[in-house]
């Protein structure tokens, strides 16, 4: 269990970079078109073949990984020769970190050819394997930062084309067009991408024009299809039920499809990218780890909604962005009947009051605080911890003080409708006016001591109005049902654990 927790707070944490490159709006388009090709004699050697309209004169792959090589991504590129439209071979200048200079491309177009390597096993990985590429049995996982050398800013409907062996499928996050063929929005969604090539297998989930794409590898996952795909689809519709609709992106940035990718491993792990899904996931694990794996699936996953529909200003509201998409995580998984109570209330003291009240900040630091900037990693345990439990006592306020006729969940629905396809964010200054709202009770002393104060959360208290026992014994937060616990009591509980809906 200890093993399995520690890789949790890189992947969580990930996803908060991830966030600040969906950015600018892509306005113009020029023509780009990426042919792979994968020989069942090397499965190793990815060989690409593009054509580019270019508007300057530079080549380059992604900014994002790769920063402990002094060549970047390029560490793995081989072979790379640029022709003109004439078949003229241009000259590339070498620019290092992963970017060259092609004399007298700019404004032309130009065929580029190269190969990458899939050798990145052999090298240590800050965020893991599952950020770069990796080789199976059974195919060949790739990033798309990992193997795309792009030119330009604005870009857009990128196509994509697979060459492959006889019974090999490609599952790409990109929109797939025809078999193993797919377009990429802009340059973003080309290169925060991720693909399968391989005789693996796949499942999709379609809800209202998203699709939620499955990729399953490894023949003791491919057994387990099924039980992916209820999990898969108890999370979506719960999330969907719950916000009120599927994911919006604000404008200029689409997603209406997420690929999820997993993969068998000793070793477990994860990695968002873009609104993405890789995860390496150990069939012979113990049961723990097992529900660590549907957490990182359904957390990463409702960040689609509360992250990327719903838009937090800045870093310091990480305590609800973070926070209160492990609290809708654990209801989901509760509602979808893949965690019983027991489980729900072990995950709470386990994963998360033992990271809350062992951050180093606990009763000193305030959640916002130290979420703003650099040292956010060291206070996994505040932000996702404190942040989930402010956002469990607020939804038990709000129905205790409306007789459970409201709850946390209108306030995601509220903020779904009013922020879903804008560029709007929100402050925890407007979460404190919104909570006041939903309950009719002024929430100001609350936030000044628990949200902006470094007094740690009330959790027992705020547990003892869902009719529930609760109290921190040996630095343990044990909690269990109160036999005389009233209507309301037990109907706020029926509300912590699975949502109204
Ligand atoms: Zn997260």
């Amino acid at each position: 269990m200890k093993k399995a927790i520690l890789y949790i707070p890189c992947l969580l944490l990930i996803f908060g970079t991830v966030q600040a490159v969906f950015g600018t709006a892509v306005a113009k388009s020029s023509a780009a078109t990426y042919r792979v090709n994968i020989s069942k004699d090397n499965p190793r050697l990815l060989k690409v073949t593009a054509e580019i309209a270019m508007n300057d004169d530079e080549l380059y792959m992604s900014r994002n990984g790769a920063q402990q090589f002094p060549n970047r991504w390029a560490k793995f590129v081989r072979n790379l020769r640029v022709e003109d439209k004439r078949l003229r071979r241009l000259k590339v200048i070498d620019l290092g970190a992963a970017r060259w200079k092609v004399e007298g491309a700019a404004k032309k177009v130009i065929t580029i050819r190269y190969e990458v390597v899939l050798d990145h096993e052999k090298h240590k990985w800050s965020g893991g394997i599952d950020g770069a590429a990796f080789a199976k049995d059974w195919g060949v996982f790739y990033t798309g930062r990992s193997f795309l050398i792009m030119n330009g800013q604005d870009r857009e409907d990128i196509k994509i084309s697979f060459d492959i062996p006889a019974g090999w499928k490609v599952s790409g996050s990109w929109s797939q067009t025809k078999p193993n063929g797919f377009v990429a929005d802009n340059l973003n969604d080309l290169s925060e991408s991720m693909f399968f090539a391989g005789t693996h297998e796949e499942f999709s989930i379609n809800r209202g024009g998203f699709e939620l794409l499955f990729a399953l590898g490894g023949k003791e996952i491919v057994a387990q299809k099924s039980k992916f795909r209820s999990l898969a689809q108890g999370v979506m519709d719960y999330y969907i039920d719950l916000m009120g609709g599927i994911p919006k992106s604000p404008p200029g940035n689409v997603f209406e499809k997420s690929i999820v990718i997993i993969n068998s491993d000793s070793k477990m792990d994860g990695e968002v990218i873009g609104s993405h899904i890789n995860m390496i996931f150990n069939p012979a694990g113990d049961e723990q780890s097992k529900i660590i794996s549907k957490f990182i699936f359904a957390h990463e996953f409702f960040h689609l909604w509360n992250g990327k529909t719903i838009v937090a200003e800045k870093t310091t509201e990480d305590w609800f962005k973070e926070g209160v998409t492990s609290y809708y995580t654990l209801k989901a998984l509760h509602h979808a009947g893949e965690i019983n109570d027991e489980t729900y209330f072990g995950v709470l003291n386990n994963l998360f009051y033992q990271r809350y009240s062992n951050d180093k900040g606990y009763g000193k630091q305030s959640m916002r605080d130290v979420a703003d900037g650099f040292s956010k990693g060291e206070h996994w345990g505040l932000i996702y911890g404190g942040g989930l439990f402010v956002g469990l006592c607020q939804d038990i306020s709000i129905r205790e003080n409306t007789s459970n006729k409201k709850s946390l969940d209108d306030l995601m629905r509220s903020y779904y409708r009013s922020y879903s396809g804008t560029s709007k964010s929100y402050s925890t200054a407007d979460m404190q006016a919104s909570m006041t709202k939903f309950s009719g009770k002024d929430q100001s002393g609350f936030y000044k001591d628990y949200v902006y104060g470094v007094l740690p959360v009330p959790i027992t208290n705020c547990l003892s109005k869902a009719g529930l026992d609760a109290s921190i014994e040996k630095g343990q937060l044990k909690v269990s049902a109160r036999d005389n616990a009233s209507a309301l009591e037990k109907a706020i509980l029926g509300g912590l654990l699975s949502g109204n809906n």
